[in-house]
């Protein structure tokens, strides 16, 4: 069965926080057509790192995929790293420098002795257009073996991905066994549980289980091959009801869904609406929900309250809350919930109230202790978190929880 590799280049990607937005892009073309993605490196920006990178790339995958390092600039060297490793030269493509002219010139602008190696590619390259800019791509041959260059700029490899590369390999590839997939998203619990209820299929023959943690949410991706899997249909379904029944109320979705969109969905199937009501997390709820397409269906709008003065004023909490409890407290946290909804006359609203840190905390309320609220028109609830981590995450994981009382509240 034929596999592929990812390739990133560019010293940039070197920064393992440098997220890459193209290697999850060709793990999900791929696993369409029914390919693993089964390695993949970072390489920074030199010729001979990049062909050895390359070299090793080709001795353990058929298909190899490469990001960056095709723009016009000294520090983009993917091809020559390929024509060393393939022992040919380069050449501009006359096609591609006549579309590059051509687009130049809409815009007004020249093309000048820089910008023509974008229309430079290895000797042996069948060249791939990009449609939305002007790197020209190279599919190269290695023996058998495909070599494809792609830019790093992600709306580019992404075109390039979906116009050519996968309608290829598809069509080159298409007698490969089937795969199907899983996509789990879950939350609320820590990844040491969701793993417990993971650990049984690791390791069993045509199953691949990942689990991502992300801010308190984990997207856990099964992917099922046939062969060896005699059924695919019914290793999904015990793979589905195992996530069902061991996740319970943490399941989110088995569909991909996340978090933040499978609240919107309950929301537009009650016909209520959301408002927010933030101290800790300055804003982040509000933020999540409205990336989610089509939220203003039922987000209505939030309110930062970080200082005292604010969350009385705009949102009504009584000082006496305050005073008597502390503003991190279930008290405040629930006046929050109770002021956002009256204020913007919402249906539900969630509310966080906490010391993220990294100063603030005293013995009885150390730093990463929360209180989140939720109220609908029929309950309410507030939760206390406790998360002994940085700042940052203190918000993510306070924002993602507050979300997740929600849901439950909803379901
Ligand atoms: P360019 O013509 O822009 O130079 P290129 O093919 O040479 O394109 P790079 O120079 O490697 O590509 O990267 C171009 C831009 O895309 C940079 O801002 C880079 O940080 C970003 N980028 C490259 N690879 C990735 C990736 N895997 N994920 C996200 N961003 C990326
Ligand atoms: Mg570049």
């Amino acid at each position: 069965m034929a596999s592929a590799a990812v390739v990133l280049v560019g010293s940039e990607m070197l920064d393992p926080a440098r997220r890459d937005a193209n290697g999850p892009c060709a793990r999900a073309a791929l696993a369409e057509i029914g390919i693993p993605l089964a390695w993949t490196a970072r390489v920074g920006d030199r010729i001979e790192d990049i062909k050895e990178t390359l070299e090793t790339a080709l001795s353990l995958c058929e298909i190899v995929i490469v990001s960056g390092g095709l723009g016009p600039t000294g520090d983009d060297v993917t091809r020559e790293g390929a024509a060393a490793l393939l022992g040919v030269g380069l050449k501009e493509d006359e096609a591609w420098l006549g579309a590059l002219r051509a687009r130049l010139e809409e815009r007004g602008r020249k093309l000048t002795e820089l910008g023509r190696r974008q229309a430079l590619v290895v000797e042996s390259a069948e060249p791939i257009p990009n449609g939305p800019g002007l790197a020209c791509g190279s599919w190269l041959k290695h023996g058998e073996r495909d070599l494809i260059l792609l830019p790093g700029v992600p709306p580019e490899f992404r075109w390039m991905m979906e116009e050519h590369v996968r309608p290829r390999l598809k069509a080159a590839y298409s007698a490969q066994p089937s795969v199907r997939t899983v996509r789990a998203v879950a939350a609320g619990i820590a990844e040491v549980d969701a793993e417990v209820v993971l650990k049984p299929w690791y390791g069993q023959a045509g199953i691949d289980v990942s689990i991502l943690p992300q801010r308190g949410v984990h997207r856990i991706t099964f992917t099922l091959a046939s062969p060896p899997i005699p059924s695919l249909a019914a290793a999904e379904a015990r793979v589905r009801e195992a996530l069902a029944s061991g996740l319970g109320d943490h399941l989110i979705s088995l569909e991909g869904v996340s978090l933040e969109a499978s609240v919107g969905l309950r929301l537009l199937e009650k016909g209520w609406t959301l408002a927010t009501a933030e101290s800790c997390t300055g804003g982040l709820i509000g933020h999540q929900v409205v990336r989610v397409p089509g939220a203003s269906r039922y987000f209505l709008g939030g309110v930062v309250a970080y200082d005292n003065a604010a969350k009385v004023d705009l949102l009504g909490v009584p000082s006496r809350a305050i005073e008597e409890n502390g503003a991190v407290s279930r008290e405040v946290a629930l006046a929050m919930a109770r002021g956002a909804k009256a204020r913007l006359n919402a249906s539900c609203a969630v509310a966080t109230t906490g010391i993220a840190g990294p100063t603030g905390g005293t013995p009885e309320k150390p730093v990463g202790t929360v209180w989140v609220a939720a109220a609908t028109p029929v309950s309410e609830k507030a939760v206390k978190l406790g998360y002994p981590v940085n700042r940052e995450s203190v918000m993510a994981l306070s924002a993602n929880y507050a979300l997740f009382l929600l849901l439950g509240m909803l379901r």
